[in-house]
C-alpha cells in the first residue's frame, strides 16, 4: 500500500509490551484535506498508534511516511519539522506561561525551522482567536479550565504549521459549545488542506466531522469507512459491547 498522495501512512505496524500485542498489521493512509476518526474500545491501541506515529514509542515492526518521506527511526523532532503537529491525551501545556505565550513559543520554534512568512506574533494572535480563546489570552496556561487547555493545545499545534495533526481526545472536558466550536474549526482546517486524525470518546463529534472513520479492536484494524458505513456495522457495534464507554 503507497499512496502518492498521502499526508500520512503507515504500513504494516505493530507495537509488542513484553507479552502484550498493542498494535498488529495497522495500515492507514490519510490524504491532505481529510479527516479521519480513530475509534475503538478503551485499551484498543489508539494512543499507542498516535505515540507510534509521532516517534515516540518505536514500533517491533512497520513504517511510518510523512509526506512521502520515511521516517520510521525519525526522532519527534524531526518529525514534527517534517510535518507533524499532535496534542495530548493528558495536557500538555506551560503552565506559568500565558495562553498567547505558549502559542507564540510554538510558532518561533516553528520560524526558526522553517520560511513562514507571518511574525510569530501574528500566528499567535490569530490562532489564539481562531480557537475562540482570545478573551484568555493573557491568562496563565494552568489558570484554565480543562475545555480551553485543550483548545490551547490545538493551537499550540497548529502554530507549527503541520500538515497532519492527530488530536488525542481534544473534545474531552469540553462544553457542548466549544464541542461544536472545536468540530467546526476542524473541518475548515481540513477544508484548507490540513489532514485531522481525531480519537475522541464523544462518538456524535467523530461521526459528524470525519471523512471516514478507522476502528481499532485488541490492537487491530477491524475496519475503515464512511461514518454512515461504520455506525451500521455489526462488528463494530459488537467491539462496543460490554465495554465500559460507548465509543471511545
Ligand atoms: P487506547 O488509547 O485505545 O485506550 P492504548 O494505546 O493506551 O489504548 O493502550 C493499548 C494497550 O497497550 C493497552 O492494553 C495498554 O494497557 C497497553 N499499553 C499502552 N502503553 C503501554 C506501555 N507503555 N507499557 C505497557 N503496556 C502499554
Ligand atoms: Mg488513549
Amino acid at each position: 500500500m503507497t499512496s502518492a498522495t498521502a499526508t500520512l501512512e503507515v504500513e504494516g505496524i505493530e507495537v509488542r509490551f513484553g507479552g502484550l500485542v498493542a498494535l498488529q498489521g495497522i495500515d492507514l493512509a490519510v490524504e491532505p484535506g481529510e479527516v479521519l476518526g480513530l475509534i475503538g474500545p478503551n485499551g484498543a491501541g489508539k494512543s499507542t498508534l498516535f505515540n507510534v506515529v509521532s516517534g515516540l514509542l518505536p514500533p517491533t515492526a512497520g513504517h511510518v511516511r510523512l509526506n512521502g518521506t520515511e521516517v520510521s527511526r525519525a526522532g519527534p523532532a524531526r518529525r514534527a519539522r517534517l510535518g507533524l503537529g499532535r496534542t495530548f491525551q493528558n495536557l500538555e501545556t506551560f503552565g506559568v506561561l500565558t495562553v498567547r505565550e505558549n502559542v507564540l513559543v510554538a510558532a518561533e520554534i516553528c520560524r526558526r525551522w522553517a520560511r513562514s512568512q507571518h511574525a510569530p506574533e501574528v500566528i499567535a494572535d490569530t490562532l489564539v482567536e481562531r480557537v475562540g480563546l482570545g478573551h484568555l489570552k493573557f491568562e496563565r496556561a494552568d489558570a484554565l479550565a480543562t475545555g480551553s487547555a485543550r483548545l490551547l493545545e490545538v493551537a499550540r499545534s497548529l502554530a507549527t504549521n503541520p500538515s497532519v495533526l492527530l488530536l488525542d481526545e481534544p473534545a474531552s472536558g469540553l462544553t457542548d459549545h466549544e464541542t461544536d466550536h472545536l468540530g467546526a474549526l476542524l473541518r475548515e482546517l481540513a477544508g484548507e488542506g490540513l489532514s485531522v486524525v481525531l480519537v475522541d470518546h464523544n462518538a456524535n463529534l467523530v461521526m459528524s466531522i470525519s471523512h471516514r472513520v478507522a476502528v481499532l479492536k485488541a490492537g487491530r484494524m477491524l475496519t475503515v469507512g464512511r461514518p454512515i458505513d461504520v455506525q451500521a456495522d455489526l462488528r463494530v457495534q459488537e467491539a462496543y459491547l460490554g465495554a465500559p464507554v460507548v465509543m471511545s
